[in-house]
């Protein structure tokens, strides 16, 4: 897969970051899909504004490129209150942190992504943060050294996390909201795709932005790239519009796979089919055969390969389905050594 076109890669330049902005919805009306998790949290966030408190602490969870991110940013704009974001693995000292969540004003949400990656002392001085909206700062050094505890305004805190497996339970405990991000379909990556090209001035076909939304991966942050791309051929080999024929060429230029399947996708399809006969194989082994962490394949991969009828869960392991066979050009029950 093309290394721009990776979810977990952000470091646009400034061009890309701009057009990041562009593109991301400010609000519930203008976010697309997770149809169950906005609907509870229009309740939530409506029930806050009546009360005039902040929302509960909210955790996102599900693979890159979902939306987590700018879950945030609308809920932080439904909320009408101020966003600072950081991230996990920034936070290297109570002291980092301290900064942020006494900045705070009443109701702000502090978004910190991959908040799996906090160090455990981090982790631990936002407990009370979060809990009774308080933390103890030590004020002077060597002998005259003493904690002083100061009160923080009500705040929310919104983590986001790739891997709520790597969640410690004390912190999964401390959200009174958690929401799971489920891959889109092509229907509703149909309707980014158009509403992005909007954005971006950019004609596209009915036909087209199907086409491109088949290919993302199920993930909005793809079908936006994959557009900027496919703009890019429109505006040099073609008028500027993209039409199918443009949209075809453009991603099979970009080698792009028909299901939008990335280099791992289809490394554990191969492998269950070369190496375990297709399956049943169990999640451990396949993680192994791979070179990649459990947990990952099980919350990133995995979800996307069931999604779309690659992969069974059986109760002896992972199968491959006919469509894994017909996705790699392979036949069932051959030694796939004998074909060539
Ligand atoms: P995450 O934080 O889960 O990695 P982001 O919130 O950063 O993902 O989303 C990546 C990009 O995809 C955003 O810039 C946004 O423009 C787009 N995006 C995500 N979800 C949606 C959606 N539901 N509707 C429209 N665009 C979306």
């Amino acid at each position: 897969m093309n290394e721009n076109l990776n979810p977990e890669k952000n470091d646009f330049n400034s061009e890309e970051l701009e057009v990041e902005k562009k593109l991301r919805p400010l609000t519930f009306d203008d976010f697309t899909g997770q149809e169950q998790v906005l609907e509870n949290l229009k309740i939530f966030v409506e029930a806050a504004n009546l009360r005039g408190e902040a929302l509960d602490h909210t955790l996102f969870h599900g693979p890159p490129g979902l939306g987590k991110t700018t879950l945030a940013h609308i809920l932080a704009n439904e909320l009408n209150v101020g966003l600072k974001i950081t991230s996990g693995p920034v936070l290297d000292k109570p002291g980092d942190l301290a900064g942020l969540l006494t900045n705070l004003t009443e109701r702000d949400v502090l978004f910190i992504d991959e908040i799996h990656r906090l160090s455990p002392i981090v982790e631990e001085y936002l407990y009370s943060a979060m809990e009774d909206y308080r933390i103890d700062i030590m004020i002077e050094t060597g002998p005259n050294a003493r904690t002083v505890q100061i009160d923080l305004e009500p705040f929310t805190l919104i983590g986001a996390t790739t891997r709520s497996g790597l969640l410690t339970a004390p912190m999964r405990a401390r959200f009174g909201i958690s929401s799971r991000l489920q891959y889109y379909n092509t229907e509703l990556l149909t309707t980014i795709v158009q509403r992005s090209a909007t954005i971006l001035k950019v004609p596209v076909s009915m036909e087209s932005a199907i086409e491109i939304a088949g290919r993302s991966r199920g993930t909005p942050r793809i079908a936006n790239a994959l557009l900027r791309r496919v703009r890019d051929f429109a505006q040099i080999k073609g008028d500027g519009n993209i039409n199918i024929e443009i949209a075809k060429y453009a991603l099979n230029a970009l080698n792009v796979d028909a299901h939008g399947l990335d280099e791992m996708d289809n490394k554990i399809l191969t492998t269950i089919i070369d190496k375990f006969k297709g399956g049943p194989v169990g999640i451990t082994t396949i993680a192994t055969a791979v070179g990649e962490n459990t947990e990952t394949i099980e919350e990133v991969y995995e979800p996307f390969l069931i999604q779309e009828g690659f992969i069974m869960r059986t109760p002896r392991g992972r199968e491959v389905t006919e469509l894994a066979y017909k996705h790699l050009g392979k036949i069932k029950g051959k030694n796939q050594r004998e074909l060539f």
